[in-house]
């Protein structure tokens, strides 16, 4: 009858509804084709990035770094770091013991850069980053102290030695005027200067490198730094043979990869959605940075709203009323990503998450939609990323003619160390697309900047050594 009739309707448009909205989420899964494809496009990339003939179109540009021994423990002594670029901006003071009491010992304090200094002129950056050397000198009791100085500066520099950094491109909504192009170490020179005290600024650092070095203080067999946070990154230790930029065909050097780059030049444009291509029109860098924008915390949630936003224009969330809320960009920030995902978390308080957010229609269908969202996200994000470090483990394992490789890779950054799935997909992504390679994955607490103080050490041992 009538009412049988009705029924049949309601379970034809729920099911149109949830076909509909796999088709949208299909999307955004990758399959292990497609993720063989991204290892394989990214050993190419990295290939012609090392290659002096075609550097210079490479859009993957791995820089070397002029780091090439690592901590050998006789280093010591006092030295300052800066650590700019991640989620906060520190000033460090690390103590290197060697000998017996061979130790690391540290000392920081956070300082906020405002909003003003990251997308003012340069010399208001680099002002209120001496600004705060000078605070927390005082704060130490060391006014006056000129200690060597390790930079970890965590945007893409072309190096001509370990005490330049020439800044390509500003990354992670940085837009300073005046900077790219420039050596960062001589714009922090002339701010220091512009405040009449004196710095010997000995190494600018990578993240990634300083992890790195930090992880390798601990494990020898850490010959890779990786970064998920804010942005994303990779470095490694290439032999020099490879290392075309540079002299020389002895040993190995450290690669910044800078592969957050990867895409720029349409490497990855058949898995890209329009939720990616929306997300990166809206960003400081359009058509920049394409891989990191699928992977790292800044722009995860960004993603994640574009969908929903799709969602409700198509009636399929929330009761499809578009609120200003939604239409809000940054609302979604990592930390929303990672607890959304949790566990251990009821869909009520999934809701109440979505409330807290101003997303007030929600129904329990929405939360459940809401939560699929993100875990699709997230996971394409974790996969993205294993693919490509699959693709540095086995380069690695090929340059030294391996049949097996054991490697450690030195991790850090808010999204690998905070949501509750990544890690785990990306370690099992590497595993399934780099067999021949058994990958350990170590933690760094406080990585780049105790990494920038050890690298700054071993210049200083070397340097020292030099002039007796
Ligand atoms: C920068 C890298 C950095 C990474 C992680 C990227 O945006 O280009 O230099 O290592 O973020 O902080
Ligand atoms: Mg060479």
């Amino acid at each position: 009858g009538k009412g049988a009739a009705m029924v049949t309707a309601v379970a034809y448009r729920l099911a149109t509804q949830h076909a509909e909205r796999q088709r949208i989420l299909d999307a955004l899964r990758l399959s292990r084709e497609q993720l063989m494809e991204v290892k394989i496009r990214m050993g190419n990339e990295m290939n012609r990035g090392l290659a002096k003939e075609s550097h210079d179109q490479a859009a993957v540009k791995m820089l070397p770094t002029y780091v090439r021994s690592t901590p050998d423990g006789t280093e010591r002594g006092d030295f300052l770091a800066l650590d700019l670029g991640g989620t906060n901006f520190r000033v460090l003071l690390v103590r290197v013991r060697s000998g017996k009491k061979r130790s690391v010992e540290m000392h920081n304090k956070i300082y906020t850069i405002p909003q003003e200094a990251i997308q003012g002129t340069g010399e208001e950056l680099f002002d209120h980053i001496v600004h705060c050397i000078a605070d927390f000198l005082e704060y130490m009791g060391m006014k006056g102290a000129s200690l060597p100085l390790g930079f970890t500066f965590s945007f893409p520099c072309h190096q001509n030695r370990l005490d330049q950094g020439i800044l390509l491109k500003w990354t992670k909504g940085f837009k300073a005027t005046g900077c790219e192009g420039e050596d960062v170490v001589t714009l922090l020179k002339d701010a220091i200067h512009r405040r009449e005290f004196d710095l010997d600024v000995v190494a600018v650092v990578n993240d990634t490198v300083g992890t790195m070095m930090t992880c390798g203080y601990e494990d020898p067999l850490c010959e890779v730094g990786l970064i998920v946070g804010t942005g994303t990154n990779a470095c490694y230790m290439e032999e020099m043979q490879n290392v075309e930029l540079v002299d020389g065909d002895e040993g190995r050097m450290c690669v910044n990869m800078e592969w957050g780059a990867f895409g720029d030049h349409g490497e990855l444009d058949d898995f890209c959605t329009d939720f990616d291509r929306a997300v990166d029109d809206r960003s400081t860098n359009p058509g920049k940075q394409r891989y990191e924008k699928m992977i790292s915390g800044m722009y995860l949630g960004e993603i994640v709203r574009n969908v929903l936003l799709e969602f409700t224009a198509k009636g399929l969330l929330f009761r499809g009323k578009l609120s200003e809320r939604l239409k809000t960009r940054g609302i979604f920030e990592t930390k929303f990503l990672s607890q959304i995902e949790s566990d251990r978390l009821a869909l009520r308080q999934v809701r109440s998450i979505l409330q807290h957010l101003g997303l007030t229609s929600s129904t329990c269908d929405d939360s459940i939609l809401v939560k699929e969202v993100c875990s699709v996200v997230a996971r394409r994000a974790a996969q993205l990323c294993g693919a490509g470090l699959a693709a540095v483990v086995d380069k690695i394992r090929q340059n030294r003619n391996l049949d097996k490789l054991k490697i450690t890779v030195g991790v850090d950054g808010t999204l690998y160390k905070l949501h509750p799935h990544f890690s785990s997909i990306m370690h099992e992504t590497v595993r399934d697309l780099s067999p021949l390679c058994e990958v350990t994955f170590l933690q760094s607490e406080d990585g780049s900047g105790k990494g920038a103080a050890l690298i700054t050490a071993v210049a200083c041992r070397i340097r020292d050594a030099g002039q007796h």
